[in-house]
């Protein structure tokens, strides 16, 4: 059995899909996800192989989120600073 590493579109949950699947189901927005559309960023047969690759992408996406709600916050200064 084939497994894949996806990225939730809607929420950038990380989970596994068995690519011989058609839809999976995000645990996180509880959104439907068809899997031919999605990006497989990683395809594996070893489970052990895949979990590690889900705790990977999970901590890079995790990253991205921080810098981006810094940025964000750092934005918001500068506007408060702006009307000051
Ligand atoms: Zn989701």
């Amino acid at each position: 059995m084939m497994f894949g590493v996806i990225v939730c579109p809607q929420c950038n949950h990380v989970k596994s899909v068995n690519l011989s699947s058609m839809t999976t189901k995000c645990i996180h927005c509880g959104k439907t996800l068809q899997i031919k559309k999605l990006k497989i960023f990683y395809e594996t047969e070893s489970q052990e192989k895949l979990r590690k690759a889900i705790g990977l992408l999970n901590a890079e996406f995790q990253k991205k989120n921080e810098t981006f709600k810094k940025v964000l916050n750092d934005e918001n200064k500068a506007k408060r600073k702006a009307f000051e």
